[in-house]
């Protein structure tokens, strides 16, 4: 027997493209549901949207894996990624003109991210695909379209979904075991763990994948620590970072930003065999960097900077345009407002004079003709008025180790304690530095966005659309999150992008709430409702989607050139 849909196909064989907009609805296959939500225009423009929904029977999901919010979220990213291979081994399908034949789903890196991709239900899985719909120039190819749905999807899926084994195993025991760490790592309090063997550096510049040959992680003995985690006989061993402030001294090109960088990637789970499944941070800490050029909405910089030249007020700091410093005071104010409980550091990618102002320099320049007041002197009220803690990387000045709790240095990419000797030689070398600033720390912002303050408008339509990674083009501005080191996958983009259009549409400004609580808001609607529940099409397809932390959908709405307001 023909199903609806071969009939469908078999009319509008040859008929012009538009006429595909006829096979939008639900089907019935021997063993899933086939609904196509969205059509594309014609076989050049961005593919159909469609949704694979397997009712349970079919799958003998075990309830622990459904049941389970963190097991089913690797269970969920397990399967995407077997689509995924089931995909590209079915590759050279199709054929005709633009994208005709291309199935597609979001593919994850190498971080376990909740998306839209694949979603477990307590009746059936959905899985997200899109796919182009077959043609010759502008012309329907239909017998194509029924070889991609009736042979390449069902075989794509008997390939994946249909053929989990144990590696559903595999993924339930890590999840398991990073669930045990992140548990111990609260009850000690530490804010990393770096497991002994661990892989740090990354094949390349762009490439996430493990580097071949790498010198492997080994712990110091003096922060070694033991956590004993299921399905595992030997406790797992590895250095763990205290809450305070840390330094990772050491020559040039002996591993510090790369142990950084792991540790700012660690706010996310990795899969299995990256080198870094045992690396975990703290969920709430947050890269800061000094970022010239980006704009800066009402911010409370006088912690850190005041008396700028032409009485810029640096209570409600605006600029088109800022400068390295400000740049970095202005990201750490805003990560405070958003509730970090660690900064991360490099000095790398720090402006010089933000961080430090040795004694020199202060004899030379007046304390009144500097606005600057730099990190050294806010840090240990950060850490005893705030609870914030500082991992920070810094090669270039011993004048941190004053305040420093512990000090790592790299050697040859391995870490040695020597927070001992560092303290001597600051006791030996007495700093002739005056601390500047204020007694305490300062007022941490607590800002309204205002209604209207996302303009989306673009002509008589509303636009706003991820582009990449890095940018989302909102109304006739775009908003560049360049420098947003932790924000790791276009997904997360377009969900940020969703979040600003629900935010416009809605309204939800007017009501106002401070930054925090719109951020706790939304943090709060993706817990209960998922992230479709913010797609304009809840019900079907929502895109492809994935969850960014509460800072970087801050980091965005802070890049918000029209952004209005009120402390
Ligand atoms: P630093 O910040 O101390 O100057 P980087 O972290 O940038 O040094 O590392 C310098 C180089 O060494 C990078 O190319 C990095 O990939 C490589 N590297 C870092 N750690 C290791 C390691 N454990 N094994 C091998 N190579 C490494
Ligand atoms: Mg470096």
């Amino acid at each position: 027997i023909l199903n609806k849909l071969q009939n469908l196909l078999k009319d509008i064989d040859g008929k012009g493209y538009k006429a595909y907009k006829s096979i939008q609805g639900r089907y019935s296959f021997h063993r899933f549901e086939l609904v196509i939500d969205y059509v594309q225009g014609d076989p050049f423009a961005s593919p159909s949207k469609i949704r694979v929904i397997i009712p349970d029977a079919y799958k003998r999901m075990k309830p622990e894996w459904k049941t389970d919010k963190h097991r089913r979220l690797y269970v969920e990213d397990l399967i995407t990624r077997k689509v995924e291979k089931a995909i590209e081994a079915n590759k050279d399908q199709g054929k005709g003109s633009g994208k005709s034949g291309l199935i597609m789903i979001d593919s994850p890196g190498q971080e376990i991210i909740d998306r839209t991709a694949v979603t477990i239900q307590s009746d059936n899985i959905t899985i997200c695909m899109s796919v182009g719909l077959p043609a010759n120039g502008r012309k329907i190819n239909s017998r194509e379209a029924a070889k991609m749905f009736f042979d390449a999807i069902p075989q794509i899926l008997g390939n994946s979904i249909f053929q989990l084994d144990d590696e559903i195993n595999d993924v339930i025991t890590l999840a398991d075991q990073h669930q045990v760490i992140r548990q111990k790592m609260k009850e000690k309090g530490w804010i990393t763990f770096i497991a002994d063997g661990s892989i740090l550096p990354r094949k390349s510049g762009v490439s996430d994948e493990p580097l071949a040959n790498a010198i492997r992680f080994q712990s110091p003995k003096e922060n070694r620590v033991e956590i004993s985690i299921p399905y595992r006989d030997q406790p797992l061993t590895g250095m763990a970072i205290n809450q305070g402030i840390t330094l990772i001294v050491g020559g040039g090109y002996h591993g510090k930003s790369t142990l950084l960088q792991a540790i700012e990637r660690g706010v996310y789970p990795h899969i299995k065999g990256d080198g870094r499944e045992y690396v975990l941070t703290d969920s709430d800490a947050v890269k800061v960097r000094a970022e010239d050029g980006r704009s800066v909405s009402g911010v409370n910089i006088s912690p850190f900077i005041n008396d700028l030249p032409h009485q810029q007020d640096t209570n409600l700091f605006s600029t088109e345009n800022a400068s390295g410093s400000t740049s970095q005071a202005a990201n750490v104010m805003e990560a405070l407002e958003a509730s970090a409980s660690s900064l991360l550091i490099d000095e790398d990618t720090s402006a010089t004079n933000f961080m430090i102002r040795d004694s020199r320099m202060q004899q030379l320049v007046a304390k009144e003709k500097e606005p600057i007041t730099p990190f050294i002197d806010k840090i240990l009220q950060m850490k005893q008025e705030l609870n914030v803690s500082t991992i920070m990387v810094m090669g270039g000045s011993g004048d941190y180790f004053d305040v420093a709790d512990e000090v790592i240095m790299m050697d040859q990419y391995l870490p040695q304690q020597v927070t001992d000797k560092a303290k001597r030689i600051a006791q030996q070398t007495p700093n002739a530095r005056q601390k500047d600033g204020e007694q305490s720390f300062g007022k941490i912002p607590k800002r309204c966005l205002l209604p209207n303050s996302l303009d989306i408008r673009h002509g008589k339509k509303t636009k706003v659309q991820a582009k990449g990674l890095h940018t989302i083009v909102m109304g006739r501005t775009e908003v560049s999150l360049h420098y947003i080191e932790q924000l790791i996958d276009p997904s997360q983009t377009r969900m940020i992008a969703e979040i600003i259009h629900y935010l416009a549409k809605k309204d939800t400004l007017s009501k106002t709430a401070s930054f925090s609580e719109l951020l706790d808001k939304l943090d709060y609607q993706i817990d209960q409702q998922g992230l479709h529940s913010f797609s304009p099409y809840p019900n079907q397809h929502p895109g492809e989607l994935a969850r960014p932390r509460r800072f970087e959908i801050a980091a965005a709405l802070n890049r918000v050139r029209t952004a209005k307001i009120k402390d």
